[in-house]
């Protein structure tokens, strides 16, 4: 597989801008007078570091990948951004996506003036690799695959991921940013099998970071080099390198909170399952629970009457009367179910 086939021509093209760090960028002490940056010492008046050497480096170990296929962005919407615009021609390619499937992709796909094409899910929400490769044509640039998937919380099944790896020639994007709460290991595994392949994952859910921004991508070099070429030269800050660090060093931290999330999870929806209003609750990898009721509307106006705010997601496909709620703290959790027995 030429990755290169699939790169956007001005892309390809582009002369990456070059920035001081990127032309100096040894770490020991320096008279740094390149930059035209404020010489007082605080603790960010230096550029960062455009590459999150440091971070790659703790990341890579956790993650059982190499510094040199890690990308990192302000958020995952940036890599999913930057798959748009390194890979597909505004007006001419297309993606395939998943139905229902994260909104993100369509709206990025839109930005970029991107057509694209929906696969159905199956009703149980499990992946057809039969309806994606029947969807792909000769303009499809990237396949994107959500595991678990955001609203139906499901893992899609690897074998049927595969079977599409197997036979796609283009991209193939699998988002696991619900990934710590399914207990199975990444796709990223199969980055030496598939060069097409990208995982995105992100610090905004298990790791409790949501307000920092930042995401993560795992791929070959080659395409960690293009994302390194079109992205903003210091696109993650000095300040989230350094609380990223922080949270890096108590891994073990983070696995106990997800522990109890997933204990959490678990009792939320044998709660939910009890409650005559509750039709059934789809199965969860990840940290929330698709909720059908038997009257969706109505409880949720209900709830946010009460201050008790969760997700619309009925008119997703195949998501008729479906609330999607994530899994609070125990107290919260509670509320929630003494508050829909009021209700009933
Ligand atoms: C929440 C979520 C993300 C995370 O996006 P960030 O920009 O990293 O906060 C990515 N993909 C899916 C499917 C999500 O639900």
């Amino acid at each position: 597989m030429e990755i290169e086939k699939l790169v956007r021509p001005n892309i390809l093209a582009l002369k990456a801008y070059s920035s001081a760090r990127d032309e100096y960028s040894s770490t020991g002490e320096a008279v740094l007078l390149d930059a035209n940056e404020n010489p007082y010492k605080s603790a960010v008046n230096r550029y960062p570091d455009p590459y999150q050497r440091e971070v790659k480096s703790k990341l890579a170990e956790i993650k059982s990948v190499k510094p040199s296929q890690i990308f990192l962005g302000n958020g995952s919407d940036e890599a999913i951004d930057l798959i748009f615009r390194i890979f597909c021609e505004p007006g001419k390619d297309n993606i395939v996506i998943t139905d229902p499937t994260y909104g993100m992709y369509e709206v990025s796909a839109g930005i970029n003036n991107i057509e694209i094409i929906k696969a159905p899910l199956n009703t149980d929400f499990s992946l057809d690799p039969g309806a994606v490769l029947t969807a792909i044509n000769e303009n499809t640039k990237v396949v994107f695959l959500c595991s678990p998937n955001n609203p139906s919380g499901n893992l899609l099944d690897e074998a049927a991921i595969e079977k599409i790896a197997d036979s796609f020639n283009g991209i193939l994007v699998v988002d696991e940013a619900y990934i710590d709460f399914a207990g199975t290991a990444s796709f990223a595994k199969n980055l030496d099998k598939y060069k097409q392949l990208i995982v995105l994952q992100t610090f905004s859910k298990a790791w409790g970071m949501a307000g920092v921004r930042l995401g993560m991508a795992f791929a070959n070099q080659e395409i960690i080099s293009l994302f390194n070429k079109v992205k903003p030269p210091y696109n993650i800050n000095e300040l989230t390198q350094q609380y990223a660090l922080q949270q890096l060093s108590n891994p073990e931290l983070i696995r106990k909170n997800i522990v109890q999330i997933i204990a959490e999870r678990d009792k939320l929806k044998r709660e939910l399952e009890s409650l005559p209003s509750v039709d059934m609750v789809f199965p969860s990898d990840s940290n929330f629970l698709l909720v059908r009721f038997s009257n969706a509307k109505t409880l949720f106006d209900q709830l946010v009457e009460k201050k008790i705010i969760v997700r619309d997601r009925s008119k997703v496909r195949f998501g008729d009367n479906c609330l999607r709620i994530t899994v609070g703290t125990p107290e919260e959790n509670n509320l929630l179910i003494d508050t829909l027995k009021a209700l009933q």
